[in-house]
């Protein structure tokens, strides 16, 4: 596969902002407007316009994207199905807090918190984000504990979910095909020769 793209005049490729796989696409495949694309190994969706693909710089090519990496952003193993698990809201998170940033913070109070943080379609943290925990007396603990506290400089809201509406929506919409369209094809991530 290598070989073949070396063969392109110009080599395009839409490059995911979460987890760095690139994926050949020429602006034909897009159509005139763009379309949106999902990557293949984090689930990453973004709109990709034509005019925004990467060009292949000199010294780079495209080798397949290493298989460790790959693990890294594996959907998570489900977990153990929680009958009386209540979601928790939080909110005012510094954009820069992982998911295991807020894991460690509800740990401390709680078992086996299960931490969602809610990302723009580039991967951004938007600064808020859902802990799902045993039960409401977890739940009410992590509240109790938390709401109001310093996280990294910033005071954090913590309270209870009655919203699922935002959790209903991003469901809802069916996930658009992979960048290539080419299924078969497997990401790849930008080398230096
Ligand atoms: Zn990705």
């Amino acid at each position: 596969m290598v070989m073949m793209l070396a063969l392109a005049e110009a080599i395009t490729f839409a490059n995911c902002a979460r987890c760095k796989a690139k994926y050949v696409l020429s602006p034909e495949d897009l159509g005139e407007r763009g379309s949106r694309v999902r990557c293949q190994i984090c689930g990453n969706e973004w709109f990709q316009a034509p005019s925004k693909l990467n060009t292949l710089k000199d010294n780079f090519y495209l080798a397949p994207y290493p298989e460790e990496r790959r693990k890294q952003f594996e959907p998570q193993a489900p977990k153990a199905p929680r009958p009386n698990g209540v979601n928790i809201f939080v909110a005012n998170l510094p954009f820069q807090a992982s998911e295991s940033d807020v894991d460690s913070l509800f740990g401390a109070v709680v078992s086996e918190p299960v931490v969602n943080i809610v990302r723009d379609p580039v991967g951004r943290s938007r600064g808020y984000g859902f802990v799902n925990v045993e039960d409401g007396d977890a739940a009410q603990k992590a509240i109790d504990a938390l709401n109001g506290s310093d996280f990294k400089g910033r005071r954090i809201v913590v309270k209870h979910s009655n919203d699922s509406s935002l959790e209903s929506s991003s469901r809802r919409r069916r996930p658009p095909p992979p960048p290539t369209g080419k299924s078969k094809e497997s990401p790849l991530e930008g080398a230096r020769r």
